[in-house]
């Protein structure tokens, strides 16, 4: 007899039915069909390969770039009931042994492998000798080389259908681009293959972007006043920002890790797993951190850095709020950031055509930024996605005014003109404002600035007002970071409508204060979190429980169970373990290990 996908669900994975196309995907592959999975991420990608695994005979092979997460996965699987293993190189040959002995007896039902361990003449013979039920290609996007995240291992899985052309795959990935998409499906000959695209909306994300003025202060403001002893990512452009931003936080009695590639293996793997199995924790990491991190319960990811491009920001920020409950996405930019993406674009290697793709990403950053209508629209339309005002981001809730900046642009650019005609001079952002705003300064006496026309005429605007101006303009391409490499600004050929006059121009001004006083709104969402009553004790008490259990087998206490499973727990009062089969998360398997001490923890 065999057992039906929805059986599959219900009894292995505790959950009551298929979301979005999760059936119409299963269901494709198990009658032996190829196929491209683009969900965001938490959008449900793995039961669509796990469960046909488990439905078809024979063993699912799974191609997966993280190696440090492989264990996790498997641990998950084997709580489940499961029979999961990995081949990578952090095991030594005894177990590989085993793993393959095991696969070659037809004993496993899911098979996680690393790319480069998969292509190499051993294993692909091993796995030409026994069973396979499917292929699944996790992170596929790892396969395009334009995107953020190449890895150079997976340009060989094509090696997949020439040896197993009669083995359904599936290529799965949280990144949505048209272009992205078109070349998985051409590198990994997945012609004719199905894509199954899904909203690419995360609705209980609520996404912020402020200015930066003092970004350390900032960030400390924010995690105290809406995520104080929340889990968190950090992300930070550099290696020294990295740890200068952890070690401020820990001063500040926030706990917090470093991670970047400078750091050795070792203290990677032990910062990372801290952060999987310790509450609370915050990572400070560059974006080498993060891919495949299934942890469900992230409660923010804050940007104190300018990401380099929308599917970068949309990947990392997909990294909250997985378990479906509020989370922040929180991003503080500013004038230099677009300085110094700008001069990096210039002075990268690559040709022309490169750069141009690279300054195109910026600029779609940087229209998410400047943006004053909502950005989960202005997200979903960079993945051709439409959607309405959505309710839950900043300017939604507390919508930024425009002003016309027209005559501020004019001063600006014809500071930059009469420099470089009258004096053949270049200046960068803070020597424009001096100028521009009459202040006597040694460098402005050193130059004789003071006698020019336009010395003083800005003495109207404030120095932060003119960072905005100046930011806004480079944003929009209507000035350049100048090709010599000192982050001196050039008119663009764009610059001269706005100096005769031709074109008006629009600036985002932030609502007044607004930082501060945001706290009805984001309250909001913590209060959401809070159980009523007793709720809120029985929590505690199952969570208290679930610690203990997840020390004593070496795992993440969301492999035992999730916060929303303990939370409906909490919520629910089952009497007896049938009720507890009703709640979602909890499978035959977990039910008979785990019943009993639930329900004492209820009745407690
Ligand atoms: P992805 O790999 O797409 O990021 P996951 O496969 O990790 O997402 O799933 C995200 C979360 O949603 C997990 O906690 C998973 O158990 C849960 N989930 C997935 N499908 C269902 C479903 N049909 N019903 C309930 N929960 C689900
Ligand atoms: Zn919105």
């Amino acid at each position: 007899m065999t057992i039906s996908s929805l059986e599959t669900l219900q009894q292995v994975f505790g959950y009551d039915s298929f979301r979005g196309d999760q059936q119409a995907i299963i269901d494709h592959v198990v009658q032996g069909g190829d196929a491209l999975v683009l969900m965001p991420t938490g959008g449900g990608k793995s039961l669509c390969y796990q469960i046909p695994a488990l439905v078809r005979p024979g063993t699912g092979v799974v191609i997966s770039p993280l190696i440090a997460l492989m264990q996790d996965q498997v641990d998950a699987l084997l709580e489940l009931g499961v029979r999961a293993a990995f081949l990578n190189s952090s095991q030594d040959w005894r177990t590989s042994r085993d793993v393959e002995q095991a696969f070659l007896a037809g004993q496993l039902d899911l098979l996680y492998v690393a790319p480069e361990r998969l292509l190499t003449e051993r294993c692909l013979e091993m796995l030409s000798a026994g069973r396979i039920s499917l292929f699944a290609i996790d992170e596929a996007h790892c396969v395009s080389q334009w995107g953020h995240d190449f890895r150079p291992e997976y340009l060989g899985l094509s090696i997949l259908h020439e040896r197993w052309p009669q083995i359904p795959r599936l290529a799965l990935t949280a990144t949505a681009t048209t272009v992205t998409r078109r070349e998985i499906a051409e590198r990994l000959a997945l012609d004719g293959a199905p894509h199954f695209v899904a909203s690419f909306d995360r609705p209980n994300i609520r996404y912020r972007i402020i200015e930066k003025n003092e970004v350390r202060r900032q960030l400390l403001a924010f995690i105290q006043a809406e995520h104080q002893g929340d889990c968190g990512i950090v992300y930070c452009l550099s290696r020294a920002r990295v740890e200068e931003t952890a070690e401020f936080l820990c001063e500040n009695g926030i706990a917090a890790l470093p991670y970047h590639a400078g750091l050795s293996p070792a203290v990677r793997a032990a910062n990372q797993a801290r952060f999987l199995r310790e509450d609370g924790m915050v990572m400070v990491a560059t974006i080498a951190f993060g891919m495949g991190v299934n942890k469900p319960d992230v409660r923010f990811v804050a940007h104190i850095d300018l990401p380099k491009s929308v599917e970068g920001y949309y990947q990392e920020t997909g990294r909250a709020g997985r378990d479906g409950l509020p989370a922040t996405a929180w991003l503080a930019y500013g004038l230099q950031d677009v300085v110094q993406q700008r001069r990096m674009i210039n002075e990268s290697a690559g040709d022309d055509a490169f750069r141009r793709r690279l300054g195109a990403q910026l600029d779609a950053m940087l229209g998410l930024c400047e943006t004053v209508s909502c950005r989960r629209q202005r997200l979903l339309a960079y993945f051709q996605q439409d959607t309405g005002p959505c309710g839950n981001c900043d300017t939604c809730l507390e919508p930024p005014q425009a002003w016309d900046g027209t005559v501020a642009a004019q001063k600006i650019l014809s500071a930059v003109y009469r420099l470089w005609r009258e004096r053949g001079q270049r200046f960068g952002a803070g020597h424009l404002i001096d100028i521009l705003r009459g202040k006597p300064t040694d460098r402005i006496k050193q130059y004789e600035h003071e006698t020019m026309t336009v010395f003083g005429i800005g003495a109207d605007l404030s120095e932060q007002a003119w960072r905005g101006v100046l930011r806004q303009l480079l944003a929009q391409s209507l000035l350049a970071v100048d090709q010599e490499g000192y982050g001196t600004l050039a008119l663009t050929e764009t610059s001269r409508a706005v100096l005769k006059g031709e074109q008006t121009l629009m600036f985002r001004r932030e609502p007044e204060k607004k930082t501060r006083n945001s706290r009805p709104a984001s309250t909001r969402g913590k209060e959401a979190i809070v159980l009523p009553g007793e709720a809120q004790q029985r929590f505690e008490n199952l969570r208290a429980w679930r610690a203990e259990v997840a020390r004593s087998h070496g795992v993440p206490a969301y492999v035992i169970f999730h916060d929303a499973t303990l939370r409906e727990i909490a919520m629910n009062c089952p009497q007896s373990l049938e009720d507890l089969g009703g709640i979602s998360g909890v499978g035959v398997r977990k039910r008979d290990a785990y019943g009993e001490d639930l329900l004492r923890c209820v009745r407690e």
